[in-house]
């Protein structure tokens, strides 16, 4: 079941807004929201309010990349002959599709309740779903995914990816899964099935990849719908790999003249894990392509399925650069370097949790932010900064669904702006030690940085979504902080 929610509050009072100079005595402000769900004031707070029942506000998170149609699958007892026995990426594309071959509604409809309760309740309030579409499962993913946007568009907004995880130009089904795909684009608009995905890295060939992506560019032009390619996602040293696909993507949008000019449609890529082999030269000419033919691509990291399948292919393996072989060094995108250094637009995302492709983690964007920390060696507070917009601010722009007035694109930042929609996590200090007695050992979090390098459990969370409160399950915040409108 989807949240209750209050009805739409009229102020947020008494709130802190990010700071990155954390140590000075901050004042608090109160947020006005306007009948539609937008900000329409942020001014200084002159009552006094307690220290404990201060919020820190920031903008919502955002999913840019998750698989709302086989998470969980793990947690699901019917399942449970299919859980990894080498965790190699084959054995992950077996085994799920063995268990999409057994996919139910009900089934589905409640791995992907799951996957929303957890996410609003973290703070999530839009996403980038995807949801399969092949000779397997037929529409059954696809039918779940539209009932479930119905049913959670007050808490979540849920932007559907129709997704041909399968070939779509070899195998003996590849035929049947492009006619599927293409009947769903059909037979839905561009407002409930957004976007169109597909994997050219599971076709059998590169001449078949390069169909793969050539079909997709012109599909989405054609029905007007975002683009999301799961690309690249090797790690073969490059002089043992053909070329990467991305410079195949990028030509295709350049000849079919895919710009910011032409369409206010968005290309994502995702994975991506080869790109972290690239020398400075590649860079230089991704940035380029990408710049001078004003192609309005961004990239998505997905570290904890980087990390878990995307390794360096050993000799025994007799290299290839597959997927999934045990071995050291790992690999992901460089997310920071990519904004900060080459100017590129990126984000970072889930991707996968309680199925073979991702074992381990958790649904909640901000573990990834943390993640990043490690990864990137990403410990000042600009990081922190950084980090956040990347599962937030950024992400809502990447994917297209930013209703930003006043931030700017190169540098969204992590505090609220009036004439955005009221999309926040307002995060308070709540005890959950039970070591309160004698003055209490409960250690505050006061800072955006503090909630990156350490993130709070979801009780310590109050998340409005355009305007109305989901409460924590525990509600231990204050009532007080809201006024609402009477209707
Ligand atoms: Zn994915």
């Amino acid at each position: 079941m989807p949240p209750q929610l209050t009805p739409l509050v009229q102020t947020i009072q008494g709130i802190r807004l990010a700071n990155t100079a954390s140590n000075k005595p901050e004042p608090t402000w109160n947020i006005t929201i306007s009948p539609q769900g937008t900000i329409s004031s942020i001014t200084p707070n002159t009552t006094s309010s307690p220290p404990l029942s201060t919020p820190l506000a920031l903008p919502s998170l955002v999913h840019p990349h998750i698989h709302l149609d086989k998470a969980y699958i793990h947690n699901t007892p019917s399942y449970s002959h299919l859980l990894p026995r080498t965790g190699s990426f084959n054995e992950a594309l077996t085994s799920t599709t063995q268990a999409k071959a057994s996919f139910t509604p009900a089934d589905l409809l409640k791995r992907g309740e799951w996957l929303l309760a957890e996410s609003v309740s973290s703070g999530v309030t839009a996403m980038r779903a995807f949801v399969e579409v092949d000779a397997t499962v037929q529409h059954a993913c696809l039918n779940a995914g539209l009932t479930l946007k119905e049913k959670w568009k007050e808490a979540c907004e849920i932007q559907l990816v129709v997704f041909a995880q399968d070939p779509i130009f070899s195998t003996e089904s590849g035929q049947e899964n492009r006619r599927l795909v293409g009947d769903a684009l059909r037979e839905y608009g561009p407002d409930r099935l957004s976007v169109l995905g597909t994997t050219p890295y599971v076709e059998s060939s590169v001449e078949a990849a390069r169909r793969n992506i050539e079909w997709a560019v012109d599909m989405a032009l054609e029905t007007d719908r975002h683009l999301d390619f799961h690309l690249d996602y090797n790690l073969s040293p490059p002089d043992e790999d053909p070329e990467p696909l991305i410079w195949y993507v990028l030509r295709m949008l350049r000849e079919k003249c895919w710009t910011t000019h032409s369409t206010t449609k968005r290309v994502m890529l995702g994975h991506c894990t080869r790109l972290s082999l690239f020398r400075e030269e590649d860079w230089s000419r991704l940035t380029q392509e990408i710049q001078d033919y004003d192609i309005p691509a961004s990239f998505v990291g997905l570290p904890t399925s980087d990390l878990y399948m995307a390794s360096i292919p050993t000799p025994t393996q007799g290299g290839g650069g597959r997927l999934g072989v045990k071995s050291n060094p790992r690999g992901t995108l460089p997310i920071p370097d990519m904004i900060r250094k080459y100017g590129l637009d990126a984000v970072m995302g889930v991707n996968n949790v309680g199925n073979a492709f991702t074992p381990w983690g958790s649904i909640d964007p901000l573990s990834i932010a943390c993640l990043g920390v490690g990864i990137y060696q990403a410990g000042t507070l600009d990081d922190a900064e950084l980090l956040y917009e990347c599962i937030s601010t950024r992400a809502r722009t990447a994917i297209g669904l930013s209703s930003s007035l006043s931030a700017s694109a190169s540098d969204p930042g992590v505090r609220p702006n009036c004439g955005e929609s009221a999309d926040l996590l307002l995060l308070y200090d709540i005890d959950d030690t039970g070591c309160l007695e004698d003055g209490g050992a409960s250690r505050p979090r006061k800072s955006m940085a503090e909630v990156v390098w350490d993130p709070p459990a979801r009780m310590s969370r109050a998340v409005v979504s355009r305007g109305r409160v989901k409460m924590p399950a525990l509600s231990a915040c204050s009532n007080d902080a809201f006024r609402f409108v009477a209707t």
